[in-house]
Order: structure tokens, then C-alpha cells, then sequence
């Protein structure tokens, strides 16, 4: 896939710089629950007694440019994601899907203003948390990170073994002696070959690397685990492997949420699906229904698949817009055969379904007159 890159569709920084648990309060907390209690019940999904892993309502994030213009990177986006789940946010590069990543993980740069709530179980509004929570009580606690870009994320001067010990210590508390075997236990959850523990990260392969990232965000054992292009870089036979593991790691108390261009990858893993355009979720659906019968609904979605080279390998017209220039209305009319004048107006995303006002229906499908 390609598309236009806002140079904002990356997410970067660590996951493990905590040194202390500071939880909230248990009326902060018993609060918080019960606001990600209201927003799932306003949002359709869970009934208040599942509170969902990760509830998100009404998520935008804007940049502020130079010269007073607006980048709109994601707008209105909304979801929840349960216990044992696997979502896979797709789109094109550039479409905001990583931007979203980062703002669940409090790393938006200084000039990201946003406007939402996204709800984790406890109770924490990962948007309206300060800096000292997220650091101290939600980065590798409540969130593991499975980042981009796994080699840039080990530090470069220091031994797999040795990363594992240090989150170790943080996260959980262990210390000599125990700390050698527990660095070990943590590299077989993560299948990295306790051979290559003594090894920096320019001495190991791709996969490996992603290995030892994902060692390192299963440390915390946080509900969450949030993997970013957890496959960029990766051979067909590697981004298997690597889905297959990540998979391993989702149960009955942990929900995975994997930002992903590769459909591929997205099918072999997740249980659901949401599709991102010009900024916006466009489409959720079932991943059974979205890539098998009766498939996806919205025709941007459509059309992401029909470009796979295993199916008609018939790309979409035309270019997605610039995020600093989302026109008013429906962002893909412009690529649509089916757009009309209702597509003048933003079409509503319903909980389950496309964001359209024309959804493609295959048992009806009839050309349009
Ligand atoms: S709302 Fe209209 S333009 Fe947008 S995808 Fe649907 S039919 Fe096409």
C-alpha cells in the first residue's frame, strides 16, 4: 500500500521507563471504571459488568502546522476491544493509524491537540492522563508496546540479556539471584533462543529482534498489548511466525490491538478488523465476514482487498487526500463510483459496519443506475 506520509505515522519511544507503581486511587479508580462502564454501554459494545479492555469514544487528534494550518490525523474514531480479543487496524500508509497508536500511549508530540476518551479497564483515560501515570503505572504495566520498528527500540549498547534483566527489575521487582533465570523465563515467552541472550541487537536477525521486543513488552503482564507494524521489514514466512507468536500472547485477561498495512497479516490474526481512511474508521467487521463471505462493506475497504495480488490485483483510483486537506463530506468520494449527493455529508460509522452511505450489499449487488 502507499500513500501520502504526514511524517506523523510513527510510534517511538519506550515502553519499560518506569522505577516505581503508583496506582491511583481506589476512588479514582472505582470512578474511572465506571466512566469505561458508561462508555461502553454508550457505545453499544460490552454490557457494564465486561468492562472492555480498551474502550475508545470519539478519538481526534490534530496537529497544529506552521502558519496556523490543522493536520486532522484521526478523527472521531471509536472502538472497543474485549479480553482475549484480537483488532486489527488497517489502512494505508499515512491514513492515521499509527498516530492513534501513539496517542493511546501518551507519545503525541507537543503541537497534537485531542479531543476523546480512551477508556482502559481500570478506569484510566489514556488521553487525559498525565505524564508521571503513563510512565509510572500504564507503559509496560497496562499497555506493552510491541513497537515498529524492533531493532531502533533495543538499545543498541547493551545485551538482550540484559535489557530483559533491567525491565525486570523495574516492572516487577525481581533481584539477584533470581533475576538471571527470571530474564530467562521472560526470553522462552517469547520463543527468543536463550543462545542469543548474550547478543546486541545489531547481532541479531529481524526476527529476533521482534522476539526480543516482544520479551520485553509481555514483561508487565499488561492487559493490553498494542503492536505497531509489528511485521515491517519482515519475509511472508517471518510475518507468520511473528503474527502466530503475537497471537500466542492474547487469553482470557489479555486483548491484543495490532496496527497493521499488511492485510495478510491481519487476516491470520485478528478477530475483528476496523479500516482506517484519510483519518477516520471507515469500516468494522467481523475478520470472518471481512475477508471471507460476505466481505468488507464500505468500498474503500472493498477495494484495499480487490488490490491484493491473490485477488483481482485491481488497484483503487486515485490517491487518498492530504490530511492538512480533508474535503467536506465523504474523504474517498472522489475514488467512489458509487458517491452521489448524500456523500456530501460525513456518513456515521455504526458499531458494526461501514461508514457509508451506499455499503456495498454482495447478495444484492446490481450495477447502480
Ligand atoms: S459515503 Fe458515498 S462516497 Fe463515501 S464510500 Fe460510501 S458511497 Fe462512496
Amino acid at each position: 500500500m502507499t500513500g501520502p506520509s504526514t511524517g506523523t505515522d510513527a510510534v517511538t519511544g519506550p515502553s519499560t521507563e518506569a522505577d516505581a507503581v503508583t496506582d491511583p486511587s481506589a476512588s479514582e479508580a472505582a470512578a474511572g471504571v465506571e466512566a469505561a462502564s458508561d462508555a461502553a454501554a454508550a457505545a453499544g459494545g460490552a454490557a457494564p459488568d465486561a468492562v472492555p479492555v480498551l474502550s475508545v469514544r470519539g478519538l481526534s487528534v490534530r496537529f497544529r502546522m506552521r502558519g496556523g494550518a490543522h493536520v486532522a490525523a484521526v478523527t472521531d474514531a471509536r472502538f472497543e476491544l474485549a479480553a482475549g480479543e484480537c483488532l486489527a487496524l488497517v489502512g494505508e500508509s499515512g491514513c492515521g493509524k499509527s498516530v492513534l497508536a501513539s496517542a493511546l500511549l501518551g507519545l503525541l508530540p507537543e503541537n497534537a491537540e485531542t479531543a476523546g476518551s480512551a477508556f482502559l479497564a481500570d478506569g484510566t483515560d489514556l488521553l487525559t492522563a498525565d505524564e508521571r501515570t503513563l510512565a509510572r503505572t500504564v507503559r509496560g504495566r497496562r499497555v506493552g508496546l510491541v513497537p515498529q520498528s524492533p531493532a531502533a527500540h533495543l538499545t543498541p549498547v547493551r545485551t538482550v540479556r540484559s535489557q530483559l534483566e533491567e525491565t525486570l527489575r523495574e516492572l516487577t521487582g525481581v533481584r539477584r539471584p533470581e533475576l538471571r533465570k527470571a530474564g530467562e523465563a521472560a526470553a522462552e515467552r517469547a520463543a527468543f533462543p536463550l543462545g542469543h541472550l548474550d547478543r546486541y541487537p545489531h547481532e541479531l536477525s529481524g526476527g529476533l529482534a521482534q522476539r526480543a521486543a516482544t520479551a520485553l513488552a509481555l514483561i508487565g503482564d499488561a492487559p493490553l498489548l498494542l503492536a505497531d507494524e509489528p511485521t515491517t521489514g519482515l519475509d511472508r514466512e517471518l510475518v507468520d511466525r511473528t503474527v502466530d507468536e503475537l497471537r500466542r500472547h492474547v487469553g482470557d485477561d489479555r486483548a491484543l490491538l495490532m496496527i497493521t498495512h499488511d492485510l495478510a497479516a491481519a487476516e491470520r490474526i485478528a478477530d475483528r478488523v476496523a479500516v482506517m481512511y484519510a483519518s477516520r474508521i471507515v469500516e468494522i467487521a467481523d475478520a470472518a465476514d471481512f475477508f471471507g463471505e460476505p466481505g468488507p462493506r464500505h468500498p474503500y475497504a472493498r477495494g484495499l482487498l480487490n488490490a491484493l495480488p491473490e485477488r483481482e490485483f485491481t488497484p483503487i483510483p486515485g490517491m487518498p487526500p492530504e490530511l492538512s486537506a480533508l474535503p467536506e463530506g465523504c474523504a474517498f468520494a472522489a475514488r467512489c463510483e458509487r458517491a452521489d449527493e448524500a456523500c456530501r455529508s460525513v456518513p456515521a460509522l455504526p458499531l458494526s459496519g461501514a461508514a457509508c452511505h451506499h455499503p456495498v450489499a454482495p447478495a444484492l449487488e446490481a450495477p447502480r443506475a
